[in-house]
């Protein structure tokens, strides 16, 4: 059996080395020109090109090629790859991942990037000009923004929704984040307000906001987003909605095709995280080799974001009632939905971290005993 991945990230990366391990002929092709690397672990890197090349695997395995993959032919079960050959397969895997919203690209201005792969990292690294803005204060926004700010750069974060991590916060935890980022020096957070507009002449030296505000601007950092990368599938065919749709065992609507990670829609659901990534990529590894274990999605998936010394952690779904208690920088959230505990929020609380974890979807009789501190 001759089985060929598409897409070295995390997803396409695990399966090929488990393959690999169990004798399986694999080929993983990738567009990318570096080795493995942690993707997730780009922003910390950020300014620091020792830094970043370290991430990159320094040995690796015959089956990885570097080359993109243009086109996928169903009928001869091979793919076509940029240099005009082609290559069978039995089995296809596609882990293609995600691509970042672009705003602004018919500006023709220089300054303006997004952070999503390793030559991304290169290219900001090598041309942070300030002021620097970021839109977007999710996750990568805002980490992006702390890591750049120590670097001495003005940063101003420009965040759509009405307050920072809104994915992972309520109002409340948000506010106590970022007025902790601002206290840095040379680092606000805009919330509540759209990019609208960006001006300058060969390079971008403006952002100009909904509401008129302009933000003097030198390097424009895009966060705002992703969207599954779908091209090949759609090409050939393959069922989509909001990314490759896949059943339980993570097979296309040809069962000979699998897709894992930021581009497959088990459910209606593709959230881009890389648990579910990882996850998804076992259940294929395995159906490969003939072990059926369905997928089940990961829930209360963790997050975990740092702000300075202030440690934020966020558990489950933010629904149902919400009890909480602040203690200066210290705040708690616990939601109780049909008197079962449905997400936590802890902010500079690290010592509940086990009790959140472990109070999940479990029955509570008195929530003040929770927030006891
Ligand atoms: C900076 C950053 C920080 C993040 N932090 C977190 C975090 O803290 N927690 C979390 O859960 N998630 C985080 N994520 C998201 C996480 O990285 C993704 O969910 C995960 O990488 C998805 O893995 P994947 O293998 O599906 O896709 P990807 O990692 O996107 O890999 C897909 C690969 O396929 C390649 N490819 C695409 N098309 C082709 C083609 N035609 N031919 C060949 N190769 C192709 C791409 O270049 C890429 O290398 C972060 C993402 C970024 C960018």
């Amino acid at each position: 059996m001759n089985v060929v991945i598409i897409g070295n990230g995390p997803a396409g990366n695990n399966i090929a080395s488990k393959l690999d391990a169990e004798g399986v002929k694999v080929d993983l092709y990738s567009d990318e020109e570096v080795s493995f690397y942690s993707r997730i672990r780009l922003p910390s890197c950020i300014g620091n090109k020792d830094k970043l090349y370290s991430l990159c695997a320094q040995n690796e395995p015959s089956y990885i090629h570097h080359e993109a993959v243009v086109a996928i032919h169903r009928e001869s079960k091979t793919i076509l790859l940029a240099d005009g050959h082609s290559k069978h397969y039995d089995k296809l895997v596609i882990a293609t991942g995600s691509n970042p919203l672009v705003f602004f690209n018919n500006s023709g201005l220089e300054g303006i990037y997004t952070l999503r792969n390793f030559c991304d990292a290169i290219k900001i690294t090598d041309d942070l000009i300030s002021p620097i803005c970021i839109m977007g204060g999710g996750l990568l926004g805002l980490e992006t923004a702390l890591e750049i700010n120590k670097l001495n750069h003005k940063v101003t974060v420009v965040q759509g929704d009405a307050y920072v991590l809104n994915k992972q916060l309520n109002e409340e935890g948000a506010k106590i984040v970022s007025d902790k980022c601002e206290e840095r020096e040379n680092l606000d957070i805009i919330s509540n307000q759209f990019a609208k507009s960006v001006e300058g002449d060969k390079r971008i030296k403006k952002l100009v906001l909904q509401n008129g505000t302009e933000l003097e601007c030198n390097t424009l950092i895009l966060a705002a987003g992703v969207k599954p990368s779908v091209a090949l599938a759609k090409g050939c065919g393959l069922e989509i909605s909001k990314a490759i749709v896949i059943n339980e065992y993570c097979q296309t609507s040809d069962k000979s095709i699998y897709a894992v990670g930021d581009c497959a829609e088990f459910n209606n659901e593709c959230p881009g995280l890389l648990p579910i990534a990882l996850a998804t990529a076992n259940v294929c590894y395995n159906h490969i080799l003939g072990k059926k274990i369905p997928y089940v999605a990961p829930t209360q998936l963790p997050t975990r974001f740092q702000a300075d010394d202030l440690l934020v952690a966020s558990f489950g779904e933010l629904r149902g009632e919400c009890h909480s208690k602040r203690v200066e920088d210290r705040y708690e959230a616990w939601y109780i939905e049909d008197k079962k505990v449905a997400g936590v929020i802890l902010i500079g609380s690290k010592s509940h971290l086990p009790l959140a974890k472990a109070s999940l979807n479990k029955e509570v009789e008195d929530v003040n005993v929770l927030l006891d501190f």
